[in-house]
């Protein structure tokens, strides 16, 4: 078999068969197929797709790249979540620890920002001291204790995604239902929950723009985690619209601290309080209805937010920033975008604040990038808001002032007002179970 071959029959719409994905599988992790021939079949994969069954052998292939975690030594059921990705997206952040206040124990391998889209890891590396990279036997070790660990994957979690996951990043092919579905599924089948849940994004800032898309996506990974003996839900929530107020990775540990302080901008509280009712729901503690009323409590009591301070300070993290989000990293420099127009605001792009952000310095635009966790975007008008012309939307940060008219040049394309009030749309659009 050649790399070669495949990467032709998949350029000419052919169907891949078990043993030739194994193979490119294979063969790319141990780096005997180059970067330059993976890129090739992933475009070819974005152009033409794969079916139901090769996604399936995909998902297979990629999960048994490397070690599978074997949490049975955790008592209770483990749950995971995972988003597809979005802007503004510090979900995890908050939802971990109120699941993790039940007893229920959470056991989350996340991953760094993708394209446009930031990452848990590395919004939590903007704790000063938090280590993300731990082994195996601390992470075990971390949710038998304290209920609770999230960090990056090991290193032989699913090695082919690791390569494959920041090759996509910098080749255009992010975008396509059965790499997403196998990147995901792999990762949450190898790190050993009992439980799935996953958030599927939809909207100008996600990697699926239509309901369609994510429902397609949504159906084919509850059908991967079913089909594994794994109880998995997902819900598909709105991303047309940034998540919350803040973009950028400390400015979003911020803005989740805030709503586990019973603080923070309702559209987060909304979506994090249904995300962890869903968890709360697979976990067995309860109907749904009763599920959301833990959730919202946990918050309330701030039982959440001490459940967070003990796993920042588990994992080596400051808890002085949690106390005080104003210890949290700063940026040097501060620059307003302003309202070229009056009225309200009919949209906000979101992805196109997500290149913004990036370009600030909160994502990265090549592999090797290192991330600036001070820059981002915070937003003081979202859609539906009125403003007046010259009125500020938002407050850029950065350390490298070089990059804020680059910033400001997207951001001025990323907004429409128009003279008519308009409504809010709803953030919970769909769940398949
Ligand atoms: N998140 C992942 O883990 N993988 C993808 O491909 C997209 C989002």
């Amino acid at each position: 078999m050649l790399a070669l071959d495949l990467i032709i029959k998949k350029r000419n719409g052919g169907k891949l068969t078990r043993e030739e994905i194994e193979y490119f599988v294979d063969r790319y992790t141990k780096g005997e197929i180059p970067d330059y021939q993976a890129s090739a079949f992933l475009m070819a994969v974005f152009f033409n797709g794969m079916d139901t069954d090769e996604t399936l052998w995909l998902t297979e292939a990629m999960l048994h790249s490397g070690d599978i975690v074997d949490l049975s030594c955790i008592p209770g059921v483990k749950v995971d979540k995972h988003s597809t990705g979005g802007v503004g997206d510090k979900t995890t952040l908050v939802i971990a620890p109120v699941v993790a206040s039940y007893g229920v124990p959470v056991a989350k391998m996340s991953g760094r920002g993708l394209g446009h889209t930031g990452g848990t890891i590395d919004k939590l590396e903007s704790i000063p001291g938090f280590r993300t990279s731990l082994s195996r036997e601390e992470f075990v070790a971390n949710v038998k204790e304290i209920g609770i660990a999230v960090a990056g994957q090991t290193d032989n979690l699913v090695p082919a995604d690791k390569k494959l996951y920041a090759l996509r990043d910098v080749t255009g092919t992010v975008e396509n239902i059965s790499l997403i579905a196998a990147s995901i599924m792999s990762k949450k089948l190898a790190s050993g929950s009992d439980a799935i849940v996953l958030d599927v994004k939809v909207g100008s800032g996600a990697f699926m723009k239509t309901i369609a898309e994510a429902e397609k996506l949504a159906g084919l990974m509850v059908d991967i985690g079913r089909g594994a003996g794994k109880k998995t839900v997902a819900l598909i929530t709105d991303m047309d619209r940034p998540l919350g107020n803040k973009i950028g990775n400390a400015m979003e540990v911020c803005e989740a601290v805030d709503i586990l302080s019973g603080k923070g901008p309702c559209d987060l509280k909304e979506v994090c309080v249904e995300l962890a009712a869903n968890m709360l729901f697979v976990a067995g503690k309860g109907d749904i209805e009763y599920c959301r009323s833990l959730a919202a409590e946990a918050i309330e009591k701030r039982t959440a937010l001490n459940k967070l301070t003990e796993m920042v300070i588990r994992q080596g993290g400051d808890p002085k920033v949690i106390e005080d989000t104003s210890k949290l990293p700063k940026a040097r420099y501060k620059a307003e975008w302003k309202a070229e127009t009056a009225g309200y605001i009919e949209k906000m792009h979101a992805e196109k604040l997500g290149y913004a952000s990036l370009i600030l310095g909160a994502g990265r635009k090549s592999k090797e990038d290192i991330i600036d966790h001070s820059a981002g975007i915070e937003l003081l008008k979202k859609p539906a808001d009125k403003v007046e012309q010259g009125e500020t939307l938002a407050i850029l940060h950065t350390s490298d002032e070089n990059r804020i008219p680059g910033a400001l040049a997207i951001l001025k394309t990323a907004v429409s007002t128009g003279p008519d009030p308009v409504p809010k749309p709803p953030l919970v659009l769909g769940r398949i179970e």
